[in-house]
């Protein structure tokens, strides 16, 4: 027995089946708005996170997992997504050949050397956006709906929005320096991390969790106060959309993220299940100034956000927010004797190949034992194959839910299935893939209501494909 790896964990079954409606639902989402997905390595250069997410954060600082490769070089396993992006962006050269923002969505497993607890794992997956480029107020804006509105997609009602800028320089300089000023007072009595945080970038002391720290932090100069006239201006007029678009949140004057790059509007989603769990921030991003040209890009600006996917999962199942996502299949075979096995392996083969998900029981069970592994199995139809049906070139069919069974020639089969299916789901998985006309053998097909393709055509089945609308 192998221990699984602290602060790792399996996703598996049901579980897998609930992070991919997450990520496949966000990436439908993403596309709508244009989104691309980017697929970077998990392994980078360690000077990429050095540089971008910046020597200040804690996670340069203490939770990025660098090793040196054979051949020497520094090399770090993710702990981010928006670094790797947009490196992708200025090695593709994509700022010099397409329309701006470009904008890229990506998915995947992430690392840091945190302490695990609930909501935080040390290998973790994101899904992110990035729309880089861009200065407007109404592109940060953009970016801000887009994942407000994935979590109301998701089923998320009460979810909460907190947001701060961080200003622009002539703002940062002045409230660095008040902030200095007051911590100056307080930082010998403050949490190591912060005696650091102090030297290096005096802003994310606020960003400390330590309970004693939270009480100096609380009575610390506001960045409201030091607003420059153009950074109040953006501010104000991203929080006049936020109100014209119905999406309610709160300023957050504390609010400073983990990540060196981020300069103006920054923004996480909050979200307490109805039992009281609450795992941390579920998505959190902001608008970075600099970071495309710190990665080697040209001067321009970018805004995105992450979601973490095990903290999503987690609240929505709390709150049992997934939909049915059954995994049942549609039929299971019970052939009794050597000659039905036979002839189940390839009615089953052919049956997955037009979309049917089958099982088989090909060990010597009673009939009873098979019942109860179809049952197991979640199966709709069970299909038994006794040697006499056989020898008549039948089968019999019963339907799981209503115990119903019926005898049916096999040549019937198939178009008893499709009516069977059509019925029970009217958007059946099969429907862009089934035979529409009912027929199993394509020589009887001559259905000119659509489009056939016969790529089948040695097969006996009918495998016309409906042609989509
Ligand atoms: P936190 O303040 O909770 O540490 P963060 O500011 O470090 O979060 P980001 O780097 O912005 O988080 O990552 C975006 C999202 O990824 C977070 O909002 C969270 O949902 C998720 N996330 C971050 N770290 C972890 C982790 N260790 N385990 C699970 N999810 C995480
Ligand atoms: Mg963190």
């Amino acid at each position: 027995m192998f221990n699984i790896v602290k602060g790792t964990h399996d996703v598996i079954k049901e579980e897998a089946k609930k992070y991919s409606y997450i990520e496949e639902a966000l990436a439908n989402f993403a596309t709508i708005y244009g989104y691309k997905e980017f697929r970077t390595p998990i392994i980078e250069n360690s000077e990429l996170f050095t540089r971008s997410v910046g020597n200040s954060s804690d996670i340069v600082r203490k939770e990025m997992y660098t090793f040196e490769d054979k051949g020497g070089r520094s090399i770090t396993l993710r702990p981010e997504m928006t670094a790797g992006t947009i490196r992708s962006m200025v090695n593709e050269k994509l700022f010099a050949i397409q329309d701006y923002p470009v904008k890229a969505f990506y998915c995947g497993p992430n690392f840091r050397y945190e302490r695990p607890q609930q909501g935080r794992y040390r290998q973790f997956n994101q899904f992110g956006v990035e729309c880089a480029g861009v200065t407007t107020v109404e592109r940060d804006v953009e970016v801000i709906a887009l994942a407000y509105s994935m979590l109301q997609f998701l089923g998320f009602e009460d979810v909460k929005l907190s947001i701060n800028t961080l200003g622009d320089e002539e703002t940062r300089t002045n409230y660095k320096n008040a902030l200095k000023e007051y911590f100056s007072k307080h930082v010998d009595n403050m949490c190591s991390d912060c005696k650091e945080r102090f030297n290096l970038n005096i802003m994310r002391i606020l960003d400390c969790k330590v309970e004693s720290d939270r009480k100096i932090i609380d009575k610390a100069p506001k960045i409201s106060s030091y607003l420059s006239t153009n950074a109040k201006e953006k501010f104000d007029k991203t929080l006049n959309y936020l109100k014209d678009l119905d999406i309610p949140y709160v300023i957050d004057e504390e609010l400073v993220r983990g990540l060196d790059y981020y300069t103006g509007i920054v923004f996480e989603f909050h979200y307490t299940s109805k039992n009281g769990n609450n795992y941390g921030a579920i998505c959190a991003g902001g608008h970075y100034g600099h970071l495309i040209s710190e990665i080697g890009g040209p001067d321009l600006e970018g805004v995105g956000f992450a979601f973490g996917i095990e903290r999503l999962a987690k609240v929505m199942e709390d709150d049992g927010l997934f939909p049915d996502l059954d995994d049942g299949i549609d039929l299971f075979i019970m052939p009794i004797g050597e000659k039905a096995r036979n002839f189940s392996v390839s009615l089953a083969y052919n049956l997955r190949n037009l979309f049917f998900s089958t099982e088989i029981c090909y060990e010597d069970k009673s009939f009873s034992q098979m019942f109860k592994k179809a049952e197991r199995r979640n199966a709709k139809l069970a299909l038994i194959i006794g040697e006499n049906e056989l020898e008549k070139k039948e089968v019999t069919l019963k339907d799981l839910n209503t115990k119903e069974q019926e005898t049916i020639k096999i040549d019937d089969l198939l178009k008893v299935l499709y009516k069977y299916f059509e019925q029970d789901e009217h958007n059946h998985e099969h429907s862009e893939h089934e035979c529409c006309c009912g027929h199993h053998s394509h020589q009887d097909c001559d259905n000119d209501d659509h489009e056939c393709h016969h790529e089948h055509d040695e097969s006996d089945h009918c495998c016309c494909h409906k042609h989509e609308k």
